[in-house]
């Protein structure tokens, strides 16, 4: 098969036909098969872009289901959507595939396809170009979606007293790959909530949704907590303390029995696509209602404080880590 002919077959089809369905995404004017695509923005809206490469045996492991690593790729890609407070409509696929290779096959390719165009309905996203390459297997998944006129979640809004609060539960990224990667004996039950964790992870389009008039700043953790925090600081010229003992752990992370691990997992792990933000002391109130009525999953784990970097405390004493996040180099 040459590359046309997978394009084609495996891309170009499935795109037609979710943008033939009821509900179909909006403003493709022309979408797989010219030199670009044509995109209508919807009135009064700002485009946001974002874009992620994930390299096998790097981000995933290349002997992983492939519709598993197509929905991760483009679940990831939607979190950054979501942190922005953005609403989902095209985006664009780079594969790289090496050639003559004993598992690249046309089944991988179309469980690839259905694992892709599985997540695209999900989310209402639609595939409207692209590139095909051979090399040893990388996929880069460019998102676009709408916010209305500057009304996103940015990193730099945060200010001195604001609290830090995160989505959900953090550290389940780094539990699944220990799971994943080292085969650590876990209940079934507890073994497949990781496994969907890392595979199918949640972008929060919905809390950012809730949270859009509350947070101040807010971005989706993918590096771990502490790096990803530390952005925040950066941009907002402030520091941040971590108050260890708050950060909101899973069932299964807490069954491996290891606090202290499951609190550096949650710290630095990475993976967790959860949202962080902060919260103005005033608007408070109002997050705490969202929780009580339970419309939102959140706990304060935080404060803003002068300065900058990311401390950790533990009843009260330093809670050292040793690696800050997740770093490509
Ligand atoms: P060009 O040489 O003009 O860049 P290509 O041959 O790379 O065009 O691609 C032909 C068409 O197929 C383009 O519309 C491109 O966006 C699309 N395309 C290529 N690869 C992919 C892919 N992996 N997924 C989706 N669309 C793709
Ligand atoms: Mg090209």
């Amino acid at each position: 098969m040459n590359e046309f002919q997978l394009i084609q077959q495996f891309f170009q089809r499935e795109s037609a036909s979710q943008l033939l369905g009821e509900a179909a995404p909006e403003g493709v004017l022309l979408g797989i098969g010219d030199d670009c695509a044509l995109l209508q923005m919807p009135a009064q809206q700002q485009l946001a872009v974002s874009v992620d490469t994930l390299v096998a045996d790097v981000h995933f492991p290349a002997s992983a289901n492939a519709d598993d690593i197509a929905e991760r790729a483009l679940r990831v890609n939607l979190s950054d959507l979501a942190a922005m407070g953005a609403t989902p409509l095209w985006f664009t696929l780079a594969l790289t595939l090496p050639k003559n290779s004993d598992f690249i096959t046309e089944a991988w390719l179309r469980n690839f396809s259905q694992g892709l165009f599985r997540a695209a309905r999900e989310f209402n996203i639609a595939l409207v170009g692209g590139d095909t390459t051979s090399g040893p297997l990388s996929i880069t998944i460019q998102v676009m979606g709408a916010v209305e006129n500057g009304n996103v979640l940015r990193r730099d809004g945060a200010s001195l007293g604001d609290f830090v609060c995160v989505t959900n539960f953090v550290g389940d990224g780094a539990a699944a790959l220990a799971v994943i990667q080292r085969s650590v004996q876990l209940s079934d039950e507890h073994t497949q909530y990781l496994h969907e964790q890392f595979y199918k992870p949640r972008p929060r389009f919905h809390e950012a949704s809730l949270l859009r008039n509350i947070a101040s700043a807010a971005l989706d953790i993918s590096d771990g907590l502490v790096g990803d925090l530390n952005h925040i600081c950066e941009a907002s010229d402030l520091g941040a303390i971590i108050d260890v003992e708050s950060l909101p752990l899973s069932p299964a992370l807490l069954a491996f029995n290891n606090l202290e691990q499951a609190q550096r997992w949650a710290l630095s792990g990475g993976d967790d696509y959860e949202l962080c933000f902060t919260v103005p002391p005033e608007k408070m109130p109002d997050l705490a209602m969202l929780i009580a009525e339970g419309k939102l999953h959140a706990s304060v784990v935080g404060e803003m404080v002068s300065g900058s970097g990311v401390s950790c405390e533990l009843n009260g004493e330093p809670f050292l880590l040793q690696q800050q996040g997740y770093q490509h180099f």
